[in-house]
Protein backbone atom coordinates (compact mmCIF):
# COMPACT_ATOMS: atom_id res chain seq x y z
CA UNK A 1 0.00 0.00 0.00
CA UNK A 2 1.56 3.46 -1.15
CA UNK A 3 1.91 5.54 1.81
CA UNK A 4 2.49 9.43 2.84
CA UNK A 5 3.25 10.66 5.87
CA UNK A 6 4.44 14.47 6.41
CA UNK A 7 5.85 16.12 9.67
CA UNK A 8 8.02 18.98 10.09
CA UNK A 9 10.68 19.41 13.00
CA UNK A 10 13.15 21.87 14.39
CA UNK A 11 16.86 21.28 13.94
CA UNK A 12 18.55 20.96 16.94
CA UNK A 13 20.87 24.18 17.28
CA UNK A 14 24.18 21.68 18.13
CA UNK A 15 23.87 20.25 14.27
CA UNK A 16 25.79 23.15 12.03
CA UNK A 17 23.78 23.19 9.00
CA UNK A 18 26.41 22.31 7.08
CA UNK A 19 25.69 19.04 8.16
CA UNK A 20 22.66 18.82 6.47
CA UNK A 21 23.80 17.56 3.19
CA UNK A 22 25.50 14.87 4.86
CA UNK A 23 22.40 13.83 6.08
CA UNK A 24 20.75 13.64 3.14
CA UNK A 25 23.05 12.01 1.50
CA UNK A 26 22.40 9.64 3.96
CA UNK A 27 19.14 9.64 3.65
CA UNK A 28 19.46 9.04 0.22
CA UNK A 29 20.75 6.04 0.16
CA UNK A 30 18.86 4.65 3.25
CA UNK A 31 15.39 5.63 1.34
CA UNK A 32 16.45 4.51 -2.14
CA UNK A 33 17.00 0.84 -0.80
CA UNK A 34 13.52 0.85 0.76
CA UNK A 35 12.18 2.39 -2.22
CA UNK A 36 11.09 5.34 -0.39
CA UNK A 37 11.17 8.98 -1.39
CA UNK A 38 11.99 11.68 0.80
CA UNK A 39 11.34 15.72 -0.62
CA UNK A 40 12.86 17.73 2.62
CA UNK A 41 12.20 21.51 2.62
CA UNK A 42 14.27 23.19 5.19
CA UNK A 43 13.94 27.17 6.41
CA UNK A 44 16.92 27.67 8.38
CA UNK A 45 15.15 26.67 11.38
CA UNK A 46 12.86 24.33 10.48
CA UNK A 47 12.14 20.81 8.11
CA UNK A 48 9.44 19.60 6.17
CA UNK A 49 9.53 16.40 4.96
CA UNK A 50 7.41 13.97 2.83
CA UNK A 51 7.95 10.42 2.93
CA UNK A 52 6.14 8.12 0.31
CA UNK A 53 6.64 4.70 -0.69
CA UNK A 54 5.20 0.77 0.55
CA UNK A 55 3.70 1.68 4.02
CA UNK A 56 6.12 -0.75 5.91
CA UNK A 57 9.33 1.26 4.70
CA UNK A 58 7.67 4.55 5.40
CA UNK A 59 6.61 3.40 8.95
CA UNK A 60 9.80 2.27 9.56
CA UNK A 61 11.84 5.14 8.12
CA UNK A 62 9.63 7.18 10.32
CA UNK A 63 10.06 5.70 13.38
CA UNK A 64 13.68 5.91 13.10
CA UNK A 65 13.43 9.79 12.06
CA UNK A 66 11.14 9.93 15.59
CA UNK A 67 14.26 8.70 17.54
CA UNK A 68 16.59 11.22 15.85
CA UNK A 69 18.15 13.48 18.37
CA UNK A 70 19.48 15.80 15.41
CA UNK A 71 15.53 17.35 15.40
CA UNK A 72 13.06 17.97 17.93
CA UNK A 73 9.49 19.38 18.32
CA UNK A 74 8.59 16.84 15.41
CA UNK A 75 5.24 17.06 14.94
CA UNK A 76 3.19 14.53 12.11
CA UNK A 77 0.71 16.44 9.84
CA UNK A 78 -0.29 14.03 7.47
CA UNK A 79 -0.74 10.16 6.90
CA UNK A 80 -2.38 9.24 3.96
CA UNK A 81 -2.95 6.91 0.82
CA UNK A 82 -2.60 7.25 -2.53
CA UNK A 83 -3.18 5.33 -5.64
CA UNK A 84 0.30 6.29 -7.53
CA UNK A 85 3.34 7.80 -6.39
CA UNK A 86 3.38 11.73 -6.49
CA UNK A 87 7.52 11.97 -6.80
CA UNK A 88 9.13 9.15 -8.77
CA UNK A 89 12.32 9.37 -7.97
CA UNK A 90 13.29 6.94 -4.82
CA UNK A 91 16.03 8.31 -2.36
CA UNK A 92 15.95 11.78 -0.63
CA UNK A 93 15.72 15.23 -2.31
CA UNK A 94 16.73 18.79 -0.55
CA UNK A 95 15.27 22.10 -1.19
CA UNK A 96 16.87 24.65 1.18
CA UNK A 97 14.33 27.74 0.93
CA UNK A 98 16.69 30.01 1.87
CA UNK A 99 18.22 29.91 -1.78
CA UNK A 100 14.88 30.07 -4.01
CA UNK A 101 12.16 32.06 -4.31
CA UNK A 102 9.41 31.44 -2.97
CA UNK A 103 7.39 30.57 -5.87
CA UNK A 104 10.21 28.50 -7.49
CA UNK A 105 10.39 26.10 -4.82
CA UNK A 106 7.07 25.23 -5.26
CA UNK A 107 7.52 24.55 -9.09
CA UNK A 108 10.54 22.61 -8.33
CA UNK A 109 8.77 20.45 -5.78
CA UNK A 110 6.15 19.89 -8.97
CA UNK A 111 8.30 19.50 -11.26
CA UNK A 112 9.54 16.17 -9.22
CA UNK A 113 6.06 15.11 -10.10
CA UNK A 114 5.97 11.66 -11.62
CA UNK A 115 3.38 13.26 -14.07
CA UNK A 116 2.03 17.02 -13.63
CA UNK A 117 -1.77 15.38 -13.47
CA UNK A 118 -0.72 13.43 -10.28
CA UNK A 119 0.03 16.74 -8.37
CA UNK A 120 -3.64 18.44 -8.16
CA UNK A 121 -4.03 21.68 -6.52
CA UNK A 122 -6.50 20.27 -4.13
CA UNK A 123 -4.19 17.64 -2.37
CA UNK A 124 -3.70 18.05 0.35
CA UNK A 125 0.24 16.45 0.75
CA UNK A 126 0.66 19.76 -1.71
CA UNK A 127 -1.38 22.28 0.62
CA UNK A 128 0.95 21.25 3.20
CA UNK A 129 3.99 22.16 0.87
CA UNK A 130 2.49 25.56 0.15
CA UNK A 131 1.76 26.46 3.44
CA UNK A 132 5.09 25.54 4.58
CA UNK A 133 6.99 27.47 1.51
CA UNK A 134 4.29 30.33 2.63
CA UNK A 135 5.02 30.46 6.53
CA UNK A 136 1.19 30.85 7.01
CA UNK A 137 1.17 28.54 9.98
CA UNK A 138 3.85 29.43 11.38
CA UNK A 139 2.74 30.93 15.00
CA UNK A 140 0.92 27.69 15.68
CA UNK A 141 4.60 25.88 15.63
CA UNK A 142 4.80 26.18 19.57
CA UNK A 143 8.61 25.31 20.48
CA UNK A 144 8.69 23.66 23.62
CA UNK A 145 11.42 22.77 25.68
CA UNK A 146 12.44 19.17 26.64
CA UNK A 147 10.10 17.34 28.90
CA UNK A 148 13.06 17.24 31.52
CA UNK A 149 13.49 20.74 32.11
CA UNK A 150 10.94 20.57 34.93
CA UNK A 151 11.12 18.43 37.78
CA UNK A 152 7.07 17.59 39.20
CA UNK A 153 7.71 18.06 42.97
CA UNK A 154 4.90 16.91 45.16
CA UNK A 155 3.64 19.37 47.67
CA UNK A 156 3.26 17.41 50.89
CA UNK A 157 2.61 20.39 53.18
CA UNK A 158 -1.28 21.39 51.64
CA UNK A 159 -2.29 18.15 52.26
CA UNK A 160 -5.31 18.09 55.21
CA UNK A 161 -3.74 15.60 58.15
CA UNK A 162 -6.37 13.26 59.58
CA UNK A 163 -7.81 9.83 58.54
CA UNK A 164 -8.73 9.20 54.72
CA UNK A 165 -12.72 10.12 54.44
CA UNK A 166 -14.33 6.94 53.79
CA UNK A 167 -17.43 5.56 55.25
CA UNK A 168 -17.13 2.00 55.64
CA UNK A 169 -21.21 1.79 55.82
CA UNK A 170 -22.11 3.32 52.39
CA UNK A 171 -22.17 1.34 49.58
CA UNK A 172 -19.27 3.31 47.26
CA UNK A 173 -16.66 5.75 47.73
CA UNK A 174 -14.91 8.42 45.92
CA UNK A 175 -11.11 9.57 44.91
CA UNK A 176 -10.44 12.99 44.99
CA UNK A 177 -8.31 14.27 42.02
CA UNK A 178 -7.14 18.11 42.10
CA UNK A 179 -7.57 20.20 38.91
CA UNK A 180 -4.28 22.66 38.89
CA UNK A 181 -3.62 25.89 37.61
CA UNK A 182 0.49 24.93 37.15
CA UNK A 183 1.91 28.40 36.73
CA UNK A 184 -0.62 30.10 39.24
CA UNK A 185 0.16 26.98 41.76
CA UNK A 186 -3.61 27.08 42.76
CA UNK A 187 -6.13 23.69 42.73
CA UNK A 188 -8.38 24.71 40.69
CA UNK A 189 -11.32 22.60 41.74
CA UNK A 190 -11.27 18.66 43.67
CA UNK A 191 -13.07 16.55 41.16
CA UNK A 192 -14.92 13.55 43.04
CA UNK A 193 -14.52 10.11 41.41
CA UNK A 194 -16.72 7.41 42.03
CA UNK A 195 -15.39 4.04 43.58
CA UNK A 196 -16.82 0.56 44.75
CA UNK A 197 -16.43 0.60 48.54
CA UNK A 198 -13.04 -1.28 48.11
CA UNK A 199 -11.92 1.40 45.73
CA UNK A 200 -12.50 -0.21 42.49
CA UNK A 201 -13.57 1.40 39.24
CA UNK A 202 -16.78 3.52 38.15
CA UNK A 203 -17.44 0.85 35.49
CA UNK A 204 -16.99 -2.03 38.68
CA UNK A 205 -19.40 -0.03 40.42
CA UNK A 206 -21.90 0.51 37.69
CA UNK A 207 -21.91 -2.83 36.90
CA UNK A 208 -24.40 -4.12 39.73
CA UNK A 209 -27.31 -1.64 38.07
CA UNK A 210 -29.47 -2.43 35.31
CA UNK A 211 -32.27 -0.19 33.83
CA UNK A 212 -33.33 3.26 35.45
CA UNK A 213 -31.52 1.78 38.96
CA UNK A 214 -28.11 3.39 37.46
CA UNK A 215 -29.78 6.70 37.54
CA UNK A 216 -31.21 6.45 41.09
CA UNK A 217 -27.95 5.11 41.94
CA UNK A 218 -25.45 7.48 40.30
CA UNK A 219 -27.56 10.66 42.02
CA UNK A 220 -27.69 8.76 45.90
CA UNK A 221 -24.08 8.43 45.20
CA UNK A 222 -23.48 12.36 45.42
CA UNK A 223 -24.58 12.48 49.13
CA UNK A 224 -21.67 10.30 49.52
CA UNK A 225 -19.82 12.56 47.54
CA UNK A 226 -20.58 15.84 48.75
CA UNK A 227 -20.46 14.13 52.58
CA UNK A 228 -16.54 12.63 52.40
CA UNK A 229 -15.90 16.62 50.91
CA UNK A 230 -17.23 17.84 54.17
CA UNK A 231 -15.08 15.58 55.79
CA UNK A 232 -11.70 16.50 54.08
CA UNK A 233 -13.07 20.40 54.58
CA UNK A 234 -13.33 21.11 50.99
CA UNK A 235 -15.31 23.78 52.40
CA UNK A 236 -13.15 26.55 50.32
CA UNK A 237 -13.00 24.98 47.18
CA UNK A 238 -14.64 24.10 43.67
CA UNK A 239 -15.87 20.51 43.55
CA UNK A 240 -16.57 18.38 40.81
CA UNK A 241 -19.21 15.78 40.68
CA UNK A 242 -20.20 13.77 37.63
CA UNK A 243 -23.36 12.53 36.42
CA UNK A 244 -25.06 10.64 33.74
CA UNK A 245 -27.37 13.72 32.06
CA UNK A 246 -30.59 11.36 32.06
CA UNK A 247 -29.92 11.05 35.83
CA UNK A 248 -31.17 14.59 36.03
CA UNK A 249 -34.27 14.05 33.69
CA UNK A 250 -35.23 10.46 34.95
CA UNK A 251 -35.03 10.75 38.59
CA UNK A 252 -37.97 12.85 40.21
CA UNK A 253 -36.89 16.04 42.01
CA UNK A 254 -32.88 14.98 41.50
CA UNK A 255 -31.93 18.72 41.48
CA UNK A 256 -33.68 18.88 45.04
CA UNK A 257 -31.90 15.75 46.30
CA UNK A 258 -28.57 17.49 45.48
CA UNK A 259 -29.24 20.98 46.57
CA UNK A 260 -30.48 19.52 50.16
CA UNK A 261 -27.23 17.13 49.90
CA UNK A 262 -24.79 19.86 49.33
CA UNK A 263 -26.56 21.69 52.83
CA UNK A 264 -26.53 19.10 54.70
CA UNK A 265 -22.71 18.65 54.75
CA UNK A 266 -22.10 22.79 54.71
CA UNK A 267 -20.90 23.53 51.38
CA UNK A 268 -22.55 26.17 49.05
CA UNK A 269 -24.19 25.34 45.60
CA UNK A 270 -21.88 27.56 43.79
CA UNK A 271 -18.61 25.75 45.05
CA UNK A 272 -20.01 22.57 42.71
CA UNK A 273 -19.79 22.15 39.30
CA UNK A 274 -21.56 19.19 37.82
CA UNK A 275 -20.00 17.40 34.61
CA UNK A 276 -21.55 15.47 31.61
CA UNK A 277 -20.36 13.56 29.12
CA UNK A 278 -21.22 14.75 25.92
CA UNK A 279 -22.20 11.76 24.17
CA UNK A 280 -24.78 11.20 26.68
CA UNK A 281 -26.00 14.73 26.82
CA UNK A 282 -27.25 14.70 23.29
CA UNK A 283 -29.82 11.84 23.14
CA UNK A 284 -32.51 14.16 24.81
CA UNK A 285 -30.96 17.09 24.45
CA UNK A 286 -34.29 19.37 25.80
CA UNK A 287 -34.69 16.94 28.52
CA UNK A 288 -31.35 17.89 29.48
CA UNK A 289 -31.18 21.34 28.81
CA UNK A 290 -34.22 21.72 31.82
CA UNK A 291 -32.50 19.95 34.28
CA UNK A 292 -29.52 22.30 33.48
CA UNK A 293 -32.10 25.04 33.64
CA UNK A 294 -32.49 24.40 37.50
CA UNK A 295 -29.03 23.50 38.40
CA UNK A 296 -28.32 26.85 36.85
CA UNK A 297 -30.84 28.79 38.75
CA UNK A 298 -29.39 26.94 41.77
CA UNK A 299 -26.00 28.50 41.56
CA UNK A 300 -24.61 25.02 40.27
CA UNK A 301 -22.19 25.31 37.43
CA UNK A 302 -22.25 22.68 34.62
CA UNK A 303 -19.28 21.59 32.66
CA UNK A 304 -19.06 19.42 29.69
CA UNK A 305 -16.55 16.11 30.24
CA UNK A 306 -14.71 14.40 26.62
CA UNK A 307 -15.21 17.22 25.19
CA UNK A 308 -14.83 16.40 21.05
CA UNK A 309 -15.36 12.77 21.88
CA UNK A 310 -19.00 12.26 21.05
CA UNK A 311 -20.39 13.11 17.54
CA UNK A 312 -22.00 16.20 18.67
CA UNK A 313 -18.56 17.95 19.04
CA UNK A 314 -19.10 21.87 18.25
CA UNK A 315 -22.13 21.74 17.00
CA UNK A 316 -23.19 21.04 20.79
CA UNK A 317 -21.63 23.92 21.82
CA UNK A 318 -24.25 26.16 19.11
CA UNK A 319 -26.85 24.54 21.02
CA UNK A 320 -25.73 24.52 24.57
CA UNK A 321 -22.70 26.37 26.30
CA UNK A 322 -21.11 25.81 29.64
CA UNK A 323 -19.41 26.77 32.11
CA UNK A 324 -16.68 24.41 31.55
CA UNK A 325 -15.27 22.18 28.68
CA UNK A 326 -13.04 19.55 30.01
CA UNK A 327 -10.31 18.09 26.97
CA UNK A 328 -10.23 14.29 27.82
CA UNK A 329 -7.34 12.07 27.34
CA UNK A 330 -8.49 10.76 24.20
CA UNK A 331 -7.18 13.95 22.15
CA UNK A 332 -4.72 15.51 24.62
CA UNK A 333 -2.49 12.08 24.13
CA UNK A 334 0.64 12.68 22.44
CA UNK A 335 -0.83 16.01 21.30
CA UNK A 336 2.91 17.45 21.42
CA UNK A 337 3.52 15.25 18.47
CA UNK A 338 0.07 15.41 16.16
CA UNK A 339 -1.04 18.38 14.03
CA UNK A 340 -4.45 16.57 13.52
CA UNK A 341 -4.69 16.81 17.49
CA UNK A 342 -3.35 20.40 17.51
CA UNK A 343 -5.65 21.59 14.94
CA UNK A 344 -8.50 20.16 17.02
CA UNK A 345 -7.90 21.63 20.39
CA UNK A 346 -7.07 24.97 19.11
CA UNK A 347 -10.13 24.86 17.61
CA UNK A 348 -11.67 24.41 20.85
CA UNK A 349 -9.71 27.00 22.36
CA UNK A 350 -10.79 29.22 20.19
CA UNK A 351 -14.27 28.72 20.46
CA UNK A 352 -14.26 28.42 24.67
CA UNK A 353 -12.40 31.90 24.43
CA UNK A 354 -15.38 33.35 22.08
CA UNK A 355 -17.73 31.84 23.93
CA UNK A 356 -16.15 32.76 27.77
CA UNK A 357 -16.15 29.29 28.78
CA UNK A 358 -13.14 28.08 30.63
CA UNK A 359 -11.18 24.65 29.21
CA UNK A 360 -9.69 22.35 30.94
CA UNK A 361 -7.11 19.41 29.80
CA UNK A 362 -7.64 15.87 31.36
CA UNK A 363 -5.24 13.06 31.11
CA UNK A 364 -2.09 14.73 31.15
CA UNK A 365 0.77 12.69 31.53
CA UNK A 366 4.04 13.90 30.01
CA UNK A 367 5.45 16.94 30.45
CA UNK A 368 5.32 18.17 26.84
CA UNK A 369 2.16 17.78 26.87
CA UNK A 370 1.14 20.57 29.30
CA UNK A 371 4.32 22.38 27.53
CA UNK A 372 2.18 22.40 24.58
CA UNK A 373 -1.10 23.22 25.73
CA UNK A 374 -0.09 26.03 27.96
CA UNK A 375 1.34 27.51 24.59
CA UNK A 376 -1.73 26.83 22.86
CA UNK A 377 -3.61 28.90 25.79
CA UNK A 378 -4.78 26.13 28.63
CA UNK A 379 -4.15 27.23 32.07
CA UNK A 380 -5.98 24.31 33.91
CA UNK A 381 -4.76 20.60 33.69
CA UNK A 382 -6.14 17.09 35.43
CA UNK A 383 -3.83 14.70 35.15
CA UNK A 384 -1.36 11.57 36.60
CA UNK A 385 1.23 14.37 35.53
CA UNK A 386 0.53 16.57 38.68
CA UNK A 387 -1.49 14.19 40.55
CA UNK A 388 -3.61 11.06 40.40
CA UNK A 389 -6.57 10.42 41.93
CA UNK A 390 -6.68 9.25 45.75
CA UNK A 391 -9.42 6.74 47.33
CA UNK A 392 -11.17 8.31 50.13
CA UNK A 393 -8.52 11.44 50.05
CA UNK A 394 -6.82 14.34 48.45
CA UNK A 395 -3.19 13.56 46.87
CA UNK A 396 -0.41 15.46 47.12
CA UNK A 397 -0.36 17.97 43.88
CA UNK A 398 3.47 17.67 42.03
CA UNK A 399 3.61 21.23 41.08
CA UNK A 400 6.62 21.91 37.69
CA UNK A 401 9.81 23.55 39.22
CA UNK A 402 12.34 24.48 36.23
CA UNK A 403 15.64 22.01 36.85
CA UNK A 404 18.14 24.28 38.56
CA UNK A 405 20.64 24.70 35.91
CA UNK A 406 18.02 25.55 33.09
P1 LIG B 1 -13.83 11.60 33.81
O1 LIG B 1 -14.91 12.42 34.40
O2 LIG B 1 -13.22 12.07 32.54
O3 LIG B 1 -12.72 11.46 34.94
C1 LIG B 1 -11.34 11.46 34.71
C2 LIG B 1 -10.86 10.04 34.54
O4 LIG B 1 -9.55 10.07 34.00
C3 LIG B 1 -10.74 9.29 35.87
O5 LIG B 1 -10.98 7.91 35.62
C4 LIG B 1 -9.30 9.49 36.22
O6 LIG B 1 -8.78 8.50 37.06
C5 LIG B 1 -8.67 9.41 34.86
N1 LIG B 1 -7.40 10.10 34.80
C6 LIG B 1 -7.00 11.20 35.48
N2 LIG B 1 -5.78 11.58 35.13
C7 LIG B 1 -5.37 10.69 34.21
C8 LIG B 1 -4.14 10.55 33.46
O7 LIG B 1 -3.19 11.33 33.57
N3 LIG B 1 -4.08 9.50 32.59
C9 LIG B 1 -5.11 8.63 32.44
N4 LIG B 1 -4.94 7.62 31.57
N5 LIG B 1 -6.26 8.73 33.12
C10 LIG B 1 -6.38 9.75 34.00
P2 LIG B 1 -12.02 7.12 36.51
O8 LIG B 1 -11.97 7.56 37.92
O9 LIG B 1 -11.84 5.67 36.19
O10 LIG B 1 -13.41 7.61 35.93
C11 LIG B 1 -13.79 7.28 34.63
C12 LIG B 1 -15.09 7.97 34.26
O11 LIG B 1 -16.17 7.47 35.04
C13 LIG B 1 -15.07 9.46 34.55
O12 LIG B 1 -14.34 10.11 33.56
C14 LIG B 1 -16.55 9.77 34.56
O13 LIG B 1 -17.02 9.95 33.22
C15 LIG B 1 -17.14 8.49 35.11
N6 LIG B 1 -17.52 8.73 36.51
C16 LIG B 1 -16.73 8.89 37.59
N7 LIG B 1 -17.47 9.15 38.70
C17 LIG B 1 -18.76 9.17 38.30
C18 LIG B 1 -20.01 9.41 38.95
O14 LIG B 1 -20.10 9.68 40.14
N8 LIG B 1 -21.14 9.35 38.18
C19 LIG B 1 -21.09 9.07 36.86
N9 LIG B 1 -22.24 9.02 36.19
N10 LIG B 1 -19.94 8.85 36.20
C20 LIG B 1 -18.79 8.90 36.91
MN1 LIG C 1 -15.37 14.18 34.91
MN1 LIG D 1 -12.84 10.08 31.23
Amino acid sequence: MLTTIIYRSHLCETVPVKALEEMVAAANIKNGESDVTGILLFNGTHFFQLLEGPEESVFRIYADICKDPRHYNLVELLCDYAPSRRFGKAGMELFDLRTYEREEVLQQVLDKGTTKYQLTYNDRALQFFRTFVEATEKANYYEIPAGDTWDFIPDEDDLPSGPLAVDETADCGFAFQPIVDPFAREVVSFEALIRTHTGDSPQAYFKAFTGNDIYQADLDSKKVAFAMAGKLGLKEQALSVNLLPMTLVNVPGAVGFLLNEIEANGLVPEQIVVEFTESEVISRFDEFKDAVRQLKSAGISVAIDHFGAGFAGLLLLAQFQPDRIKINRDLVADVHRSGPRQAIIQAIIKCCISLEILVCAVGVEKAEEWMWLESAGISQFQGHLFASPRFGGIPAVAWPEKKAGL
